[in-house]
């Protein structure tokens, strides 16, 4: 009876046992499917927050790049605009671009920049000269003058409303004289000064010079010895006939003997030798 009631405890302590170790086993199995699914979860949330991770570090990274890029744009600039400025330079130097402004084209068919005004400097008589070319114009003078030449200088700078006033000037005389009004009168009135902002003078480049004891502007002036001798020696001082004999076609321009154009001595040279204009000159530049 007795070992029955201890085979019976023994027998409910092992069923005992059994419910509690199948119950461990039950809580065990569910830890480990939480843990399981936590682990599972967590590995979304990483996979998520991993995927999101590596956008953000490269957009950080890109971010970072700009800071980075800026920073050495702003520390280097000073000290790489200075090469750069010292390089072009001296690229344009070589390149001659230093030398454009000798060489620009004014004529009826390419006006004069609007507003543009040269820094001028005196050249004798209250007539004034790009302040960067009149040192040759005087060089050129005085060596002539030296020669026995005797020189008169009577246009130099105009204003765009000095030239205007020229302009409206001779417009009312072409009316006088022929009866020609409004646009007529005007075309007729720019064969002979330049519309504001198309002549030369407005440029500053530009000068007439006439023999003083033969003043008239026209072709006669070419025989003076003045002209004669400028014509020979304008080079040698960077200046060039802007409008010869043969090249109205292409200046726009009749024959004046007595207007010079400073162009600078390389140019200069090249043009009275081979007898060109300004307008062929540098259409043999730009093809090049
Ligand atoms: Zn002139």
């Amino acid at each position: 009876m007795r070992r029955y009631r201890e085979y019976e405890q023994e027998n409910r302590e092992s069923r005992k046992r059994k419910r509690r170790q199948s119950m461990q086993r039950k809580i065990l199995g569910f830890c480990l499917f939480t843990f399981l699914l936590g682990v599972l979860c967590g590995r979304i949330v990483f996979a998520k927050s991993g995927g999101e991770k590596p956008e953000q570090t490269f957009a950080e990274k890109a971010e970072n790049m700009l800071y980075t890029a800026e920073n050495l744009q702003w520390e280097q600039k000073p000290e790489k605009a200075a090469a750069e400025t010292e390089g072009i330079a001296g690229n344009l130097l070589e390149a001659g671009e230093e030398e454009a402004w000798k060489l620009t084209l004014v004529n009826k068919w390419n006006p004069m920049e609007d507003g543009y005004r040269p820094a001028v400097a005196e050249i004798e008589n209250n007539y004034y000269f790009d302040a960067r070319a009149v040192g040759y114009l005087q060089e050129m003078l005085a060596d002539g003058r030296r020669e026995g030449l005797d020189f008169w200088v009577c246009s130099a700078y105009r204003t765009i409303e000095k030239q205007t006033d020229l302009f409206e000037e001779k417009v009312r005389r072409v009316t006088a004289e022929t009866g020609l009004t409004g646009e007529a009168a005007r075309e007729k009135a720019g064969t002979e000064v330049a519309f504001p902002g198309t002549s030369e003078h407005n440029l500053g480049l530009a000068v007439d010079i006439v023999a003083r004891d033969y003043q008239i502007l026209d072709e006669k002036q070419a025989r003076t010895p003045e002209a004669q001798w400028l014509k020979e020696n304008c080079w040698k001082y960077g200046f060039i006939l802007r409008y010869p004999t043969d090249k109205t076609d292409e200046t726009g321009i009749i024959f004046e003997p007595w207007h010079y154009r400073y162009v600078g001595e390389k140019a200069a040279k090249e043009i009275m030798e081979r007898g060109i204009c300004l307008e062929e000159y540098l259409d043999t530049v730009e093809s090049i």
